[in-house]
């Protein structure tokens, strides 16, 4: 196994069953689910202790996202990462109930706290029933003493700030940011890996075992950012890309994405500082690079481009693909060469 050397590879999802998942997965990115059960999330990049996202190409199929961090490091993740654990995290979720309201910390923060790892999220919206929003930030003048007062009252949400959304819209959700995905929106969420979340409020619903999930108001009252009212649904920038439309949808420190609509074949140059996502959205397309076979992709699939991949072709079939390109922020991902 130590002669291989990286190559681009398409991922099998860990599946997650929730009390509040459902079939959209299947029906709309034709995901093989197991028959009966509501599936919350699909965790299309994922190397965590509690799940493990799987390689389904080449050689090394079957192994866990783990397990290829631990035989390449860097050469996978990029030199801006640690190299110890995969530096980022992308799931689907599918809404089909509202989700719980929960805040997460961010770097400042996390140093103070024992286990807990910082976590800045943003969602671009796939799909939405008649109706679907999210709920992000507070809608007017807050602080700890009236939230702490509405959330034991079970009235937290009429404090939050309710934003009906539109498949391809942009929203981040900076650290501190009180925020809930609610019924009727599947989304795609990419963020730093860590599972830090403090649940403020629940519905009052249980989980799968039949009992109350946790909640963590101390913990979230500390965190949260009382002041934060910034809009939540990004601008988004387009960059110029001959034949090709290229919009970067977000770019933060911990992440960036870019959302690119491929005319019928390009290259371009992966940074050797980040470890590039694939995941598309529209279209079916071939992905290669120096060392491995090309990679299919259907829609909703999602595939790992090392860092030290150098240069990739994409190729589309029959309509311009589509995709997401998620890797590490500043700097530019799909740098294009032809
Ligand atoms: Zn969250």
């Amino acid at each position: 196994m130590d002669s291989i050397k990286p190559y681009i590879f398409r991922m099998r999802p860990y599946l997650c069953e929730k009390v509040w998942g459902g079939r959209n997965l299947e029906r709309l990115f034709d995901k093989p689910l197991p028959a009966n059960e509501l599936v919350g999330e699909a965790w299309e990049v994922a190397d965590l202790p509690e799940g493990q996202s799987v390689v389904d190409s080449g050689a090394l199929a079957g192994r866990t996202l783990g397990q290829l961090v631990a035989l390449w490091g860097q050469q996978l993740t990029g030199s801006r990462s640690e190299g110890e654990s995969f530096p980022l995290l992308v799931k689907i979720l599918d809404a089909q109930k509202d989700l719980s309201i929960q805040v997460h910390p961010g770097d400042e923060q996390v140093g103070a706290i024992a286990g807990a790892r910082s976590k800045d999220e943003c969602w671009l919206v796939l799909d939405v029933a008649e109706g679907g929003s999210v709920l992000h930030g507070f809608s007017g003048a807050v602080d700890r003493a009236s939230f702490a007062c509405a959330v034991e009252q079970g009235q937290a949400v009429d404090l939050l700030r309710r934003i009906a959304v539109a498949p391809g819209d942009v929203i981040r959700v900076a650290p501190g940011t009180v925020h809930a995905i609610c019924s009727g929106v599947v989304l795609l969420e990419m963020q730093q890996p860590s599972d830090t979340t403090y649940r403020v409020y629940d519905y009052g619903r249980a989980g799968l075992d039949g009992r109350p999930r946790p909640l963590h108001l101390e913990q979230a009252l500390a965190v949260i950012d009382w002041e934060g009212s910034e809009a939540a649904q990004l601008i988004v920038e387009r960059v110029e890309a001959g034949a090709h439309a290229l919009h970067v949808l977000v770019d933060v420190p911990a992440y960036r994405v870019e959302r690119l609509k491929a005319a019928a074949r390009l290259r371009w140059r992966v940074d050797p500082g980040s470890v590039q996502i694939v995941f598309v959205l529209d279209g079916a397309c071939r992905v290669s690079g120096r060392d491995g076979a090309p990679v299919e992709l259907a829609r909703g699939q999602t595939a790992l481009i090392p860092a030290c991949a150098g240069t990739v072709e994409l190729v589309s079939h029959n309509k311009h693909a589509e995709v997401v390109v998620a890797g590490l922020g500043g700097h530019v991902l799909v740098d294009i060469v032809e």
